[in-house]
């Protein structure tokens, strides 16, 4: 009986390891060399000794592997998926050009997709950030598989893309960040034809971008345009680099149907009413959010339905704004703030509705004034008529109060909130 048990757990274990999603995820670039896109932002400059920014700046090689990397743990986690990656880290750092470790995690594109065929990959998918002319009012995605734009030469390729679009264009339309072209459509091409060019390798396959160049379906994508300054500061948070991640993973749950994410997502962005006009590299859209200061160091806390504090998150010092609080239960959530200059906002605000398998996009202008903690970081919270009311109460104003009703309060010569 305990080895007919064993012998169909193993059996149980074969199969499921046989129905296994094989996805084959290439971060792109992958040192810290000219050739990963190395660009300025406010707080991470281009050095002078090397001309690009320590590893903390701009690099696209940063951004695609937190992409990927979150794609993929999420994929692994699902069950239904095996994962390859081409990369899991970057470097090697200080780079030097010529030394033999150069090309350690920047691998050769013809390696990747010899790989891609061996391992015999179900679906492949290739993540980058897209560039024109630095400072550029342009932002939007690009899909690029291997054919014509009439045929994939991968068959499935183009299906592919058309299931994933919609996931990754979520924030775009839901204004989380401009979206410049192809609101009503899609950016899905042939590389062949969009590069108006074509090669065949040793092994007879045809097409235009190095890392296609195999049999397995899939893509290239350029998520957003990372010469687009504001994107590229929202890029420096890798939790909004994850999030894209996170819509890959969850378009590729869609085209395969596999539906097991009973989890969400809500990603926030913080902007003053101050115009962005006089920082330098964020050239924004107009009539975009991008037009206004996004708030740095701001503490946001999130609250469920009960008041119970879920999460709490501090927007970085990069010009983003970013706040990311991830795998809710589906339900009512409260969005809580305070920051240096902007009057403390919490108990029952910013009202946001997190679904399954989705990421609510919420963007929220701070309002200017006096920070102040949050009730329960005053310690006498929950202080009501029944009990023992402070003595010495006055009001900002130094009037002596006798029964305090929600406000600021000097209590002892302490500001103390209600
Ligand atoms: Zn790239």
């Amino acid at each position: 009986m305990k080895k007919t048990i064993i012998l169909l757990a193993l059996l149980m274990a074969t199969t499921m390891q046989a129905q296994q999603i094989k996805v084959y995820l290439n971060a792109g670039h992958g040192s810290w060399g000219p050739n990963d896109r190395p660009m300025p932002t406010i707080p991470y400059p281009m050095l002078p000794e090397t001309g690009r920014p320590d590893t903390c700046g701009f690099y696209e090689s940063n951004t695609n592997l937190w992409k990927t990397l979150e794609c993929g743990t999420r994929l692994k986690r699902n069950g239904n998926f095996k994962v390859k990656y081409s990369r899991t880290k970057n470097g090697p750092y200080p780079y030097r050009e010529g030394a033999s470790n150069e090309f350690r995690y920047n691998r050769s594109l013809s390696e990747i997709s010899a790989e891609v065929d061996t391992w015999g990959a179900d679906m492949f998918l290739s993540i980058h950030s897209n560039a024109t002319s630095e400072g550029a009012l342009v932002n939007y995605p690009l899909f690029l598989y291997r054919g014509t734009d009439a045929e994939d030469y991968a068959a499935n390729s183009k299906a592919m893309c058309q299931k994933i679009w919609p996931r990754l264009t979520e924030a775009m339309h839901a204004d989380f960040e401009p979206m410049t072209h192809y609101q009503s459509s899609t950016n899905i091409r042939g590389d062949i034809d969009f590069y108006h060019s074509s090669w065949t390798n040793d092994k007879g396959i045809t097409g235009y971008l190095g890392v296609l160049h195999h049999l397995s379906p899939g893509f290239l994508s350029e998520g957003f345009f990372h010469t687009y300054q504001p994107s590229r500061h929202r890029a420096l948070n890798k939790d909004w680099c994850r999030q894209e991640g996170i819509r890959y993973y969850r378009g590729i749950l869609d085209y395969f149907n596999v539906n097991t994410d009973s989890l969400g997502c809500i990603m926030g962005q913080l902007h003053s009413r101050k115009k962005s006009s006089d920082l330098e590299l964020f050239a924004a859209i107009s009539g975009s959010l991008d037009e206004y200061m996004p708030a740095n160091g701001i503490t946001v806390r999130l609250k469920d339905n009960n008041g119970e504090i879920v999460d709490t998150y501090e927007t970085d010092q990069n010009y983003n704004g970013i706040f990311v609080f991830y795998d809710l239960r589906p339900g009512r959530y409260y969005i809580e703030m305070k920051g240096e200059g902007f009057r403390t906002r919490q108990g029952k605000v910013n009202a946001t509705t997190v679904k399954a398998k989705t990421t609510t996009y919420k963007s929220i202008f701070m309002i200017d004034g006096e920070s102040t903690p949050f009730d329960d970081e005053t310690g006498i919270e929950g202080v009501s008529s029944s009990q023992s009311t402070p003595q010495n109460i006055y009001d900002l104003s130094g009037r002596r109060v006798t029964t305090p009703r929600k406000g600021i309060y000097i209590i002892d010569g302490k500001k103390i909130a209600f």
